[in-house]
């Protein structure tokens, strides 16, 4: 694998923010990976995992190891089963096999993120969550050992995968769907509400909080007054109060400073506790 030195990590991330790595390399295969893997190994150095890089912030200060982005591809459908490599992009599955009238990973269409970004955060939108269609996860542990696990072998829960304690790379995940006409319809329609709602022309990570049990973080935000608050270049977006938005040079500090701002705030007027969905590296 071809590895760089110094790749600044805000060319990785939605957010387009993010200092530099010390080292960088994107992998377009299993072997690619488990070399890249044994780098980390042999230099004694710590690794991350980056996808799409849409539910990322990035110290300014960057990574002191190596970030390795996956980009192991390819998407099969036979039957009403689907394979897709974890680099795979999460969005266009849901839209091919919405229009192979396949139902399950409509509420996909849409979220930047992968295939393997996915599974670890367990996307999810409205009642829908990665994890329903799920059938199995290839994974390549840190000392390059390949697993095959069952969905039943795993925890999911909002936003959380057993593999937020695991080490090691997802390399593809096959889901099992459910021959539907309206699968399409459904879809387009998931995408039309999405592209209302939320702020897709500025950089972001998506809803940066986690919403708190039987409530919308969004709603919180916005009934304590803070959409459109700033600090330095971030933004409380003012289409979604659980976006925050690079409005300008954003740095990771400015976005912390904001989200610690926020969480005060909502502390105060609501007594609800906001928690962090956007991964903090
Ligand atoms: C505009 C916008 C809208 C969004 N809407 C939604 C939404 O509706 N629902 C929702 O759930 N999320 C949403 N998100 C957040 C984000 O798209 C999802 O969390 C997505 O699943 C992240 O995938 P990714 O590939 O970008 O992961 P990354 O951001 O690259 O990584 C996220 C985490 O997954 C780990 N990871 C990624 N790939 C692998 C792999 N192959 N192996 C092991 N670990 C891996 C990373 O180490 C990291 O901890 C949105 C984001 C944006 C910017």
């Amino acid at each position: 694998v071809n590895i760089r030195e110094a790749v600044p990590l805000k060319d990785h991330t939605t957010f387009k923010i993010g200092g530099p790595a010390r080292f960088f390399t994107a992998v377009t295969s299993k072997e690619e990976a488990v070399e890249a893997l044994a780098f980390a190994r042999e230099k004694e150095i710590p690794f991350y995992i980056v996808g799409k890089g849409s539910n990322l912030l990035f110290d300014d200060s960057g990574f002191p190891g190596l970030v390795i982005c996956n980009g192991i591809g390819g998407m099969k459908i036979e039957g009403d089963r689907v394979w897709a490599g974890a680099g795979y992009s999460f969005s266009l599955l849901g839209v091919q096999t919405a229009r192979s009238a396949l139902s399950g990973l409509e509420f996909a269409s849409g979220i930047p993120g992968s295939v393997g970004g996915a599974v670890y955060m367990n996307a999810g939108a409205g009642s829908f969550e990665t994890k329903d269609s799920l059938v199995s996860v290839e994974f390549i542990d840190s000392a390059g050992k390949t697993h095959l696990y069952s969905k039943e072998e795993l925890v999911f829960r909002y936003r959380y995968s057993s593999f937020h304690e695991m080490k090691g790379l997802i390399t593809s995940a096959t889901f099992a769907l459910t021959p539907d006409p309206q699968a399409r319809l459904k879809q387009l329609q998931l995408v039309n509400y999405r592209t209302k709602t939320q702020p897709y022309s500025d950089p972001s990570a998506g809803c940066i909080f986690c919403n708190p049990p039987g409530e919308s973080a969004g709603r919180l935000i916005e009934q304590c007054g803070l959409k459109g608050l700033r600090i330095g270049g971030a933004e409380v977006s003012t289409l979604h109060g659980n976006f925050i938005v690079n409005r300008e040079g954003a740095t990771a500090s400015d976005v912390l400073d904001l989200v610690e701002e926020i969480k005060r705030v909502v502390k105060e007027k609501t007594g609800h506790e906001l928690h962090m969905e956007v991964r903090r590296v």
